[in-house]
């Protein structure tokens, strides 16, 4: 498939446009681009398509908003809305858009050019939970879900109810005269077929339950809440149609020590004053196993050190979030006689008075500006 243009680009509408901007847009290219109106031009039909689409995405807030965090890739599989969306989603949608007189049949009478469609299996969600690490470095899971599918051995014939064309025409007189409209059967779901003979574990629509394994692989870079979607992996579509797709649902299993925040990940360092006075080489947890660094002689409680590359992947961008090692230091809340007399010793030392001096100041109200 050739490059995907945005959606914003296809509908003709800033970034920030509202609803109602979104919808008016739409209305106008479905209506321009309609295969009805531009029978000599094949072109009409994709651009009709490319923009039912595009509204399809931003006039949903959750699609919206992931479609501008994650581009086309956050619509799921290889790069673009999974699927694609064919003419009945399209007309089905109509019913919003153009208000209810559009709606259904009428207007996507003539769509095809005739003929029986294809049913399409519905789509199945499955969630599933990923650490971190599984994250960081993508992984290929196996799951096993329990769908649709055709069973063997089921033949067909043609539907009685519509004769096999899988519409049914009404005409109904109207002021402008004898309007003649067109739905899909209800019998056949619009595929002109209906059941011949089937085995016993067959359903009325040619389909039986049955487990299967699906290998997925999760890019590396997901996060809680994004939809990924596996083209063809839903459930059979009814009367021999073709698979809805299955649809992965991210779920993040918290870490131990990490905390994220989109590709950066935190952590919190605990050191004794002693290791901040003198200076000590920590561990610090990250994805790809423990890291020693080194926390430098005098360090403030509160520092922050930047580990560059060592947080998670941007998902089918480029780079690698940082890691950032906030330094805690834990002050002691009991002390024995001794430990006691060797600090009040030192109580009085200069060199143990906080921070007078204008570089320490300097340090403190530039913490205050980084977390405010
Ligand atoms: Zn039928």
């Amino acid at each position: 498939m050739s490059q995907k243009r945005d959606y914003y680009e296809v509908l003709g509408v800033a970034k920030n446009a509202d609803e109602a901007e979104i919808k008016k847009a739409y209305r106008k290219l479905a209506i321009k681009f309609h295969p009805d109106k531009n029978p000599d031009d094949p072109s009409a039909e994709d651009k009709f398509k490319e923009a039912a689409e595009a509204y399809e995405v931003l006039s949903n807030s959750e699609k919206k908003a992931q479609y501008d965090r994650f581009g086309h890739a956050g619509m799921g599989g290889q790069g673009g809305y999974g699927g694609g969306m064919n003419m009945d989603d399209i007309f089905s949608q109509f019913g919003d858009v153009f208000g209810s007189a559009f709606g259904g049949g009428s207007f996507g009478g003539s769509r095809s050019g005739g003929g029986s469609r294809t049913v399409r299996g519905t789509n199945l969600r499955v969630k599933m939970k990923l650490t971190l690490d599984e994250i960081a470095n993508g992984v290929k899971k196996k799951i096993k879900v329990n769908k649709l599918i055709n069973a063997d051995g089921v033949t067909y014939k043609s539907c009685s109810t519509c004769n096999g064309t899988g519409r049914i025409t009404r005409v109904a007189q109207t002021f402008l005269g004898a309007m003649q409209t067109q739905s899909a059967c209800h019998v056949c779901q619009g595929a002109g077929k209906m059941i011949d003979k089937k085995p016993a574990d067959a359903d009325a629509q040619g389909l039986k339950r049955q487990e299967e394994v699906i290998e997925i692989e999760i890019p590396a870079g997901v996060e809680e809440g994004m939809q990924l979607s596996v083209s063809g992996k839903g459930n059979a579509g009814s009367f021999n149609g073709v698979p809805g797709d299955l649809i992965v649902v991210i779920e993040e299993t918290e870490h131990e020590d990490l905390r994220r925040e989109g590709e950066n990940l935190h952590y919190d360092a605990v050191v004794s004053f002693i290791e901040a006075v003198l200076g000590e080489s920590i561990e610090v947890p990250t994805v790809n196993g423990k890291v020693k660094i080194k926390v430098d002689a005098g360090t403030q409680s509160g520092k922050v050190l930047r580990l560059k590359g060592k947080g998670l992947p941007v998902l089918q961008g480029y780079g690698t979030g940082d890691l950032f090692v906030h330094i805690h230091v834990w002050t002691p809340t009991k002390l024995s006689k001794e430990e006691r007399e060797i600090l009040d010793k030192m109580k009085d030392s200069e060199n143990f008075k906080p921070g007078s001096d204008a570089e320490s100041k300097g340090f403190f109200r530039r913490m205050k500006d980084m977390f405010s």
